[in-house]
Formats: structure tokens, sequence, C-alpha cells
């Protein structure tokens, strides 16, 4: 059996036992420490590490009871193995230290092969005891650290986690981490180290062999090659995505590196390696979502102006400005205009979206009376609404406050609901709008529903409404002229006021838009924070 050198503690007041079992265990290998009685065994346990007791029973001072009722009451010391030495026939003795925690026994006189054969045991059991424990620890860490870089999608902060961890429990004092790149490396994160965050290094320049099969390698460096003075060991840490080195991590340290580093750090950066790829995932996500929006805005500038050229010109000519027009020419006109109109309509929707996605739209908040909105926005749709001869019911509660929005904004949102329902809804049916004021967060609210006896909306398209571009793919839907975004918009607009968003419907009866205003105070000190 391989047994690694074990510290004995042999507790007995016979001399004799003690030094023949000193012999025999020193013999062995181990280290052995003597107590003639409880008491001294309990000073000897509470100043040196102790891997195994052999402990007599009968003893002056302190017997064996008592040593065992101690150990088992010290947290430290409860699950140390003991073996017990005892006369042969003394069955109750042996029963009794069992049950206050013994592990095993020895007759007396010592048989020699009996003795080595239960240290050995106890020895084994004991290393593979501690070596459970260790890996139950390390899972623990392991877990805390797969709980904190879970928590970022930032590769600045995954990376700062990452080599945080790794110096911890390896002890070493200085290190980076960075994107390697074409034999290069951008840093990270860096502590201790010369390297700043940001800073492009070339791999050479750290003195760093990069082992393709992604083994640790520890180095052991001359002054020459310290990166920072003083740190003559290096180990060396590559982090793999899709078998290819994506990320390099530097450790320095003031002499060795403790032998369980290299295993913890392998485990660690199968870890890391996850988190790293999904947080440099998010950050191309988050760049290319940045250049869409740059276009959209770019694509939506540009077009305004040409859109409004065609569209005046269209209006001027419809007008007879430039001389007579005959029916079909008239047709032709109104149908250019008319396009035209949603032209812009889309190229405004666009824009608002890059706007609000790069954080670039502003509110401008003010008081306003929800029922002054509301007038509007009915009077700026009220040509579609004779169109299909639908009627609007409007249901504020009386005295209702006044809230702190966007002018402008509120009225997009209530004339894309109202526009929705009078596209979805049936010729001559009836629309509602409601308004109530009721309790919000810590605050109140205005809740205001727009509901249409139209055509509903479909179970597998509830969860597609508020995304952009989605429109449901029934025929009726596809019949209706619409692009996707209105939804989306409404929603975003209403968040930006801090309010919420939903919808109840039935398909074949109906559709019901809520939303909810914070009343003034709350949204007062909204634009406080955002003036701050
Ligand atoms: P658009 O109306 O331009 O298609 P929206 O974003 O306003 O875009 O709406 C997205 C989709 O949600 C619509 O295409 C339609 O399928 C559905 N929808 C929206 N409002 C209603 C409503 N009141 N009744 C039924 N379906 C609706």
């Amino acid at each position: 059996m391989d047994l690694h050198q074990s510290c004995i503690l042999v507790v007995d007041d016979n001399e004799s036992v003690r030094e023949l079992l000193h012999m025999l265990l020193e013999a062995r290998g181990h280290r052995v420490a003597l107590a003639k009685n409880g008491q001294e065994a309990l000073e000897i346990m509470t100043q040196s590490v102790i891997d195994l007791v052999l402990l007599d029973i009968m003893m002056p001072v302190m017997d064996g009871y008592d040593v065992l009722r101690w150990m088992r009451a010290k947290p430290e010391l409860s699950s140390k193995p003991v073996v017990v030495l005892t006369a042969l026939n003394d069955t109750d003795s042996i029963i009794k230290c069992i049950e206050l925690g013994a592990d095993d026994y020895l007759f007396k006189p010592i048989n020699r092969a009996i003795l080595m054969a239960r240290v050995d045991a106890s020895v084994e059991k004991k290393r593979l005891r501690d070596v459970e424990h260790k890996h139950i620890m390390e899972l623990a860490i392991l877990q805390q650290i797969d709980r904190e870089l879970n928590a970022s999608l930032d590769l600045g902060e995954v990376a700062r986690i990452t080599l945080g961890w790794a110096m911890r429990q390896t002890g070493s004092r200085s290190g980076l981490i960075g994107l390697l790149d074409d034999g290069k490396l951008t840093v990270l994160h860096a502590e201790g180290a010369v390297y700043m965050a940001q800073e492009l290094v070339p791999v050479s320049a750290l003195g760093v062999h990069v082992v393709p099969n992604g083994r640790l390698q520890e180095t052991i460096l001359p002054p020459s090659e310290q990166v920072t003075a003083g740190f003559d060991h290096r180990l060396v840490v590559s982090i793999h995505r899709e078998k290819v080195i994506s990320c390099l991590m530097m450790l320095e340290n003031q002499g060795a590196f403790a032998p369980d580093s290299i295993g913890f750090l392998s485990r660690l950066r199968d870890h890391a390696a996850i988190a790293l790829a999904n947080a440099q995932l998010h950050l191309t996500a988050q760049e290319a979502n940045r250049a869409k929006s740059d276009f959209i805005s770019f694509v939506s500038h540009e077009l305004k102006t040409p859109i409004a050229i065609i569209r005046n010109y269209a209006e001027l000519m419809g007008a007879g400005k430039s001389g007579p027009l005959n029916e079909k020419q008239g047709r032709f006109l109104e149908n250019i205009r008319a396009n035209a109109v949603r032209m812009k309509e889309l190229v405004s929707d666009l824009d608002d979206i890059s706007r609000i996605e790069a954080g670039r739209l502003r509110l401008n908040f003010e008081k306003v009376s929800l029922g002054i909105v509301l007038d509007e926005v009915i009077k700026s749709i009220e040509q579609q609404i004779i169109y299909k001869q639908q009627h609007v019911h409007t249901e504020l509660d009386v005295d209702l406050p006044l809230i702190q929005a966007d002018h402008f904004r509120l009225s997009q949102i209530l004339t894309n609901l109202l526009s929705n329902a009078n596209k979805y809804a049936p010729e001559q049916s009836n629309i509602y709008v409601r308004a109530t004021v009721v309790p919000y967060h810590d605050t109140t609210a205005l809740q205001i529903e727009v509901e249409d006896a139209g055509m509903g909306i479909r179970e597998a398209d509830k969860h597609h409404i508020f995304k952009q571009f989605f429109r449901s793919a029934d025929q009726d839907v596809r019949a209706i002229v619409g692009t996707g975004l209105g939804l989306n918009i409404a929603k975003r607009l209403v968040e930006l006021h801090e309010g919420e968003i939903w919808f109840e419907s039935e398909y074949g009866v109906g559709t019901t838009f809520y939303f909810t205003i914070p009343a003034a105070q709350t949204a007062v000190s909204m634009q406080l924070t955002s003036i701050a």
C-alpha cells in the first residue's frame, strides 16, 4: 500500500506500550507523538496536526472516553480516526468507544501484523476522506465562481472575476488575462502586473510559449525575463474556444506555485471559457446591433427629404397647380401621395427604433392631460374611423390626475393602439378607451385600455406580438397594410415612461391593450433622476 507519511499520536499510560508502538510505527515511516494520559493528548492535538490517534482507555488524569468526548465536540477533530487500545474480552469498553466515535480497536498485548493492518487502513481511510473533503470544497468554490461568472455578460468583468479567483486560489501576486489574436494579447484585466487593461502586448514580449494542447506550463524565469521584478515563477493558462486558443491568463509568483494550483486552474479555465465565450458573443452582438442602428439611422435620415419632395409634388399636381388632370391621372397621383405618406411613417418608425436602441431618444416630460391628448389622437385618425363607420367611446374616470409624460410620445402610443383597433376590427364595431387610477409599485399610475371587438390574436402569436417586424401569418391580418413596428415602439415608449404594457385577446372575439403611466409625483422624480 502506498502510504504517505502520517503523524500518529500514541496515548497510553504504560511506558513500554508507548515505546513499542513508537518503534514499530517509526520503522514503518510514520512520525509519532507520545502522550501518557488524556490531558497530554488534548494538548498535543490542540498544537499539532495529527492524522491518527491510538488511544488507551483506562488512564489516570483523563481516560480514553473523555478524550473521545472532547474530540467529538470539536468540529476540526470530530472526523479524526481513532483506534482504541484495549484488553482482550473487554467488549463493553469497545462498544462504548465505538458509540463515542472510535473507528477501530486493537487488543493488547499488541500483535504487530494486526497493528500495521489497522494503522494502514485507518491512515488510508483518512487520506481518502481528506481528498473527498478537498474536492467538495473545490466544487463549492467552482459553484461560487459559476454564480459570479453567470451574473455578467461584460467581457471585462468576466475577465476580472476569472483572474481574481485564479490569483486568490493559487496565492499568486501578479497576473493578467487578455484576448489572444494573431500573436497579440489585448489585456482585459491585470493585477499587480506592469501591463494595463486595454494594452496591446505581443505575446513574445511576455516570454510566453503557448502550448497548443492546452497543458499548463510553469516556467522558472531568470531575472532578465521577469515581467515583474522578483516574480520568478510563471504559469500560463490558455483558454480555448472551439479548439482555438482565444484567451491567455498569466500568473506570476515569487517562488514555486503550490502543486494543487495546476489542477485548480485547469478546472477554472473550463468554467471561465464558457463565460468568456458568452461575453465575447454578447459584445459581437452588441456591435452588430449598433452597426444596424447606425445604418437604419443613416438610411432613414437620407430618405426623409426625397419622400417629402415626392409627397409635396404629388399634392401640388393633385391640386391642379401644374395644369388640369384627367380622372386617371388624378387617381395615379393620389396613389403616389398615399404611398409617400406610408413611406414617411415607416421611415419615421425605423428612425424611432434606431434612436431608442441607441439610447438617443430624449423624452420631453411635462404635465399632460390624458383627456386632451386622447381628443387630439381621435381627431387625427377620424377619417379612418369614419371610413369603417366605427364608434370610439371614451370612458375616463372623473378627476383623473395630470400625468408627467412626453405629450408627443404619449399620443404616438395611443395612435398606434387606436389605429390597430381600427385596422383589426370590423366595420361598424365599437372601440372603447378607458382610463382609471391604479396602485402602481409604491405609488399610483393611470391605467389606460383600448378595447376592440376585432379579429383577436391567435394563441401562437401572443408571445411574439411586441417583437420588431412581427406580423401574424393570418391571411386576414396580411390583407391589412402594416409593418409590425407599431407595438414594438409603443412598448419601448411606455417603458421609457417607466410604465408597463400588456394585452388580453380572444381569437375571433376581440383584443384589449392596457398600459400604465406613473402618476405625476413619480414621473417628476424620474425626470429629476434622468437630468442628474
Ligand atoms: P402592424 O399593425 O403594422 O402590423 P403592430 O406592431 O402594430 O404592427 O402589430 C403587430 C401585429 O400584432 C399585427 O400585425 C397583428 O397581427 C397584431 N395586432 C396588433 N394589434 C392588434 C389588434 N388590436 N387586434 C388583433 N391583432 C392585433
